[in-house]
């Protein structure tokens, strides 16, 4: 799930100097689950709004909003996405996107949360960092745990001299990820794996952007 938290409402009546007619997108998916951009919150959105003067057009709160056969629809649906001053969309930056990529008329497409990460959702409410999308993934090879998101130093072979006593040197609230690894690869009779270096990441592909993937028809899951 793609986490996101409110921008501070200033900045967001900052971008809207000048334009008095906001229409609002919201996405029922994971910016609902954060609490930053479901039914909810797009209906708070629009009482602030109207408290500074605005003219909120109308709103929709789409399933995904980062899926653009979506958004086209809510366009042809709702007239009045595409005669405001701004459009106002509270969902993560792929989302804002989105509906960007549906406006070519001048209209500006702003963005009401920022997008942090990408998480683990342990229970509602309660989310964590679970990858840091390398596009190289080694969780086979560190039992589940990923190198890049849970140690801050990022190393592949770990620990680090600094690992004290089973917690990391950087935040000794945190275990060591390293320990961890060790942990889990123990107790599946995989600590063999621990004696191969592994080599530097070749990091100049995830230099490649936008990244995309396109599936031939047919085809699941490839790139
Ligand atoms: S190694 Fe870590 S950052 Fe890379 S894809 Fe796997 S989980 Fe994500
Ligand atoms: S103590 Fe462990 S988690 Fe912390 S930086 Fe060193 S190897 Fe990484």
């Amino acid at each position: 799930m793609i986490i996101t938290k409110k921008k501070d409402f200033g900045d967001i009546l900052e971008y809207l100097k000048g334009r008095e007619k906001v229409f609002l997108f919201g996405c029922n998916s994971c910016a609902e689950q954060c609490r930053t951009g479901g039914e909810r919150e797009v209906e708070e959105m629009k009482r602030l709004l109207g408290e500074e003067g605005k003219e909120v057009t109308g709103s929709s709160v789409v399933d995904e909003t980062c899926y653009n056969m979506l958004i086209k629809r809510e366009f042809k649906r709702k007239e009045a996405a595409a005669s405001s001053d701004a459009i106002l969309v509270l969902a993560c930056g792929a989302g804002v996107r989105t509906v960007a990529e549906n406006t070519d008329d001048g209209t500006p497409v702003l963005p009401a949360l920022d997008t942090l990460f990408l998480a683990t959702v342990e229970r509602y409410g309660r989310f964590f960092e679970g990858c840091s999308l390398c596009g190289e993934c080694v969780l086979g090879e560190t039992a589940g745990v990923c190198p890049h998101t849970y140690c801050p130093k990022g190393l592949l072979n770990g620990p680090c001299g600094g690992m004290d006593g089973g917690r990391c040197e950087v935040d000794l609230e945190n275990g060591c990820a390293w320990i961890d690894i060790y942990r889990r690869l123990k107790a599946q009779g995989r600590l063999h794996v621990l004696k191969r270096i592994s080599p530097p990441k070749d990091h100049s592909k995830d230099l490649t952007r936008p990244r995309k993937v396109v599936l031939d028809r047919g085809v699941r899951g490839g790139a």
